[in-house]
């Protein structure tokens, strides 16, 4: 019973964030905590900036705006507002300044929601310019896009309930059911170095959260910087544990071949970091959370691709 209600207390806080309707009775949280709109920093658009050899760039020119991917369900990272639309975090600030870098006003950016799975495909097709979303920085993807940054540094981490206490690290996941998204890197790692682990997955790690605070799974595994949004959102319910055990550098996906984009977004993200930009974003938003500003890691301006 204490039980039932302390779920649907948790899950009627997360529905703010995954906007799906969960019904409870009357009980609820209060919204979490969020930057209002004007806390947030203004980023100057630079003037008269061309970049005519990125075809990329190019299309959004004559378009008059960039389509940004993005995740919409990532507390502090990612999020949609569901009533206005509104995207907020810090992928979004970074990819509203990489916009004002690039010229074009930051509230010009229409945002696409793409799962981690998509990335690729949306990136290859033109669906979108380039995507903002946790996205980790590999070999492997780079056979497929290409990256800018990095711009952040996480690393992998385990979610679990606060009532659970034999889950420390990925090394006692054996029997136990943990969900992560199709398509990312922590998923492919339980995958091949703790096949003991009973896998499942979704299109996202909200849906893993679910899945978490209703006794489906065990615990949910990505990124640390996304588990500490779920926990904060929840704290009586959900606890992150462990020492991160791998190095996620979060990139900016562009199409692969467009260098003269990747380096004009590498130039961007050196600029902003220089100019507090970049810190001025992360304590409005990722900040949030509790973890203080790291400094932002050196730029890995690639050749080839
Ligand atoms: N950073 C990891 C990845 O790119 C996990 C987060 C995500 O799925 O976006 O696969």
């Amino acid at each position: 019973m204490i039980r039932t209600t302390r779920v649907c207390r948790a899950l009627v806080a997360l529905t703010a964030l995954i906007a799906t309707a969960v019904a409870c009775g009357k009980e609820g949280s209060p919204p979490a905590k969020g930057p209002a709109a004007g806390e947030l920093p203004d980023y100057q658009v630079v003037q008269g900036f061309q970049l005519p050899s990125s075809p990329t760039w190019e299309r959004a020119r004559k378009r008059g705006h960039l389509t940004v991917g993005a995740k919409e369900d990532q507390p502090y990272l990612g999020e949609k507002d569901p009533a206005s639309g509104a995207y907020s975090g810090f992928d979004i600030e970074i990819a509203k300044m990489m916009s004002a870098s690039l010229g074009f006003a930051p509230r010009s950016v229409h945002f696409r929601t793409i799962a981690s799975a998509n990335r690729e495909t949306a990136l290859q097709n033109g669906q979108i310019d380039y995507y903002v979303g946790t996205y980790t920085i590999n070999d492997l993807r780079k056979k497929l896009v290409g990256f800018a940054g990095p711009y952040y540094m996480a690393g992998q981490s385990l979610l679990v309930r606060t009532d659970e206490n034999d889950i420390h690290g990925p090394q006692d996941l054996a029997g136990r059911t943990v969900c992560s998204a199709a398509g990312s890197t922590p998923y492919q790692r339980i995958k091949s170095d703790y096949p003991k682990a009973k896998l499942v997955s979704y299109d996202t790690y909200s849906v893993c959260v679910d899945n978490l605070l209703t006794y489906q799974v065990d615990a949910v595994t990505t990124d640390d910087a996304i588990l500490i949004g779920y926990a904060a959102k929840v704290p009586d319910e959900l606890k992150v544990v462990g020492k991160p055990f791998s190095e996620e550098p979060y990139g900016i996906g562009v199409p692969r071949g467009d260098n003269a984009l990747r380096f004009a977004l590498d130039d961007a993200l050196e600029a902003r970091e220089k100019n507090g930009d970049w810190k001025r974003a992360y304590e409005a938003t990722l900040g949030l959370s509790g973890v203080p500003a790291p400094t932002s890691p050196k730029i890995d301006r690639y050749q080839g691709g």
